[in-house]
């Protein structure tokens, strides 16, 4: 197992199936342009043959299937079928919701227990301004068909200032109404946000989202999981919220996250665009691809910072 001097190692990995995308969110892409596969992106195959290399060498505990917008590729099927075969502890989806309807039966089928729908308004015209994509009543459908087959959903909101500040309070209502724990991501400096006014801007601090949950309800700390991305929340007898608070209060110093991107290149850190690439790698007899990707892991353990401090990648490259 390979360790840095602050104790983290690699648990969580994090696989971009494409970077595809149905949406285009302002957040994310600046021209509002629908973004278009990687140009030497994985089969279902090598991606899962690539998992099982990293639950080896890097033991890897548990997988989130991303992207993109992981829905979106016809190769979903099969790698969450062979992902859900393997060893692992929890495996679970990060996903806009547009295709949830159609993809139901495959996910409920899978066995999957939990899910993140990613969805940052309730108001059908706001939510074409920010996703530039989709439509919200498919979205709120197929996150109701996730409640009724029973698994775990929680709802990712970007709180952003000149656009769905005034959701935050609905948001969570809607959220506490149906057992679903709601988790808002402070908008992060990634692509066209690092160094940008846009970002100073819509960036709403963790201190302020809890100054507006406050004067609605009273809540206290709850614990999260050491390695957890989130700092949560307990309104007494209604429910949990969270927020991934990486400005105000960075989890880097206890990240075990490791990502794989669609055409087989491996990030350390979110924060960091130096990558390994891996396709190759899997082409290799196992007795020498595993030497070659211990050395790999320990450059990208080495690349994890100690606080976020942004970067020029995009999320749906690197998998959010
Ligand atoms: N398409 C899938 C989805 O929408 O959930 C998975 C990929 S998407 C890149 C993963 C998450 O990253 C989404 O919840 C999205 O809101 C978030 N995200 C993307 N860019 C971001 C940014 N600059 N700041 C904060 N969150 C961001």
């Amino acid at each position: 197992m390979i360790v840095d001097r602050l104790g983290r190692r690699f648990r969580n990995l994090r696989v971009s199936l494409t970077a595809a995308c149905n949406y285009a969110c302002t957040y994310c892409v600046p021209d509002g342009k629908k973004l278009m596969p990687a140009r030497n992106e994985m089969a279902a195959t090598d991606l899962l043959k690539a998992v099982q290399l990293l639950q080896q060498a890097a033991g890897i505990e548990q997988v989130r299937i991303t992207g993109g917008e992981p829905l979106l590729t016809p190769k979903f099927d099969e790698f969450l079928n062979g992902v859900m075969a393997l060893p692992l502890n929890d495996v679970s989806l990060t996903t806009n919701g547009q295709l949830l309807p159609r993809k139901a039966d495959v996910i409920v089928n899978s066995g999957m227990k939990r899910i993140n729908v990613s969805l940052d308004t309730l108001n059908p015209e706001r939510f074409k301004r920010i996703a530039r994509g989709g439509d919200l009543e498919t979205v709120l459908h197929g996150i109701e068909l996730m409640l009724e087959a029973g698994l775990k959903v929680k709802i990712n909101m970007v709180p952003m200032r000149t656009q769905n500040a005034g959701e935050i309070i609905p948001m969570l209502e809607y959220c506490l109404e149906r057992g679903i724990e709601l988790r808002f991501i402070e908008l992060m400096r990634m692509g066209h946000l690092l160094n940008s006014n846009g970002f100073v801007a819509d960036y709403v601090s963790m201190e302020s989202l809890l100054d507006m949950i406050g004067a609605v309800y009273q809540f206290e700390r709850t614990g999260a999981p050491y390695d957890s991305t989130a700092v949560r929340f307990d309104i007494h007898d209604k429910g949990v919220f969270g927020i991934i608070a990486n400005e105000s209060e960075p989890f880097c110093r206890s990240c075990t996250r490791l990502r794989l991107s669609s055409d087989g290149r491996l990030y350390g850190c979110l924060s960091n665009s130096r990558y390994q690439g891996m396709s190759e790698l899997i082409e290799l007899p196992i007795h020498e691809a595993l030497p070659q990707l211990q050395n790999m892991l320990v450059s990208a353990l080495d690349d994890k910072k100690l606080s976020f401090q942004g970067e020029t990648t995009v999320m749906k490259f690197i998998g959010g």
